[in-house]
């Protein structure tokens, strides 16, 4: 009775045709470049890429972090690519992306955590591809002082950092990282810059209440989060956490709704919701209104 083997219909999406999809992963190939949508297996590559959405890993391929839902690499990472910054740049140039999403592993290991590399990635894409909105999705910099204003004075869109569960949840899930210092790095970017967007995530099916996602919402709103994202968590492997339950549709509405009730200015809420689903739809929206 494995629950990864028996997903809900909801969950089921289609596999990627179009010819974006492909120009797009000839490039990645070409550049040797890594994203989370082929190194996650996200369900919705077909309709991203499509689009010209796509979520860039930098700082290399191994997290020097186990997070129990996570399916990167864990160790000793290798050296940095000091061109980095500039690779991802021109890739994002050259797929004329409408919206970017950069992430990366953690970096314990590093003495800034990998805030320079950050902050050279988003000036670099600001030239290469001036029109294209930036969204990063960071670590939690523990211990780095310095490092979240660093990154923020590169000025993203959007800066995102997830809460990815309920602070009970912690130790067995997001070991290794503390719930108040994520939700800490999130008002501090708005201290820093109040013109950034900022933005946060769950994952739900993972064991938590409905009570204890209203306490994180609370908790963002309280540190002056503006986005948020709460999807279904899917096991990457029978190794990793088992999925507690799949939250129904209906429930990830009344998730919705409660959210929009408490300030949230943007909502995504649904099982195929991804940190970075629809993230620049979304935001297109909101910079129009
Ligand atoms: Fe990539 Fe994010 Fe879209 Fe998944 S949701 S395919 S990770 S951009
Ligand atoms: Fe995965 Fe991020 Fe946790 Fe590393 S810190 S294991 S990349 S979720």
């Amino acid at each position: 009775d494995n629950p990864i083997q028996r997903k809900p219909d909801w969950l089921r999406v289609k596999a990627p045709t179009s010819r974006e999809y492909a120009e797009t992963r000839d490039l990645m190939r070409g550049l040797k470049l890594h994203t989370v949508c082929e190194e996650a297996a996200c369900p919705n590559i077909g309709e991203c890429w499509k689009k010209k959405h796509a979520t860039f890993m930098i700082l290399g391929a191994i997290c020097t972090r186990a997070c129990a839902f996570c399916n990167v690499a864990t160790g000793k990472p290798l050296n940095l690519d000091p061109h980095e910054p500039e690779k991802v740049a021109e890739a994002v140039g050259n797929l004329n992306l409408e919206h970017v999403v950069i992430t990366s592993v953690d970096r314990d290991d590093l003495p800034d955590g990998g805030a320079d590399h950050f902050a050279r990635t988003i000036l670099n894409i600001r030239k290469t591809a001036p029109a294209t909105t930036i969204e990063i999705l960071t670590p939690d910099f523990m211990r780095k002082p310095g490092a979240v204003e660093h990154v923020a004075k590169a000025r993203p869109d959007v800066f995102n950092h997830n809460l990815e569960t309920v602070p009970r949840l912690y130790p067995s899930i997001r070991p290794g990282a503390r719930y108040f210092t994520s939700l800490a790095l999130l008002q501090r970017v708005k201290e820093v810059d109040p013109t950034i967007f900022t933005k946060s995530g769950i994952m739900v099916g993972l064991g938590e209440t409905k009570e204890e996602v209203g306490q994180v919402m609370d908790d963002l709103r309280a540190a002056d989060v503006d986005f948020l994202t709460i999807g279904q968590y899917l096991a990457p492997t029978p190794k990793h956490a088992p999925v507690d339950r799949f939250v129904t549709p209906d429930e990830f509405e009344s998730y919705a709704t409660l959210a929009r009730g408490k300030g949230f200015l943007m909502v995504s809420s649904s099982p195929l919701t991804r940190s970075s689903y629809h993230a620049g739809d979304d935001f297109r929206k909101l910079r129009a209104a």
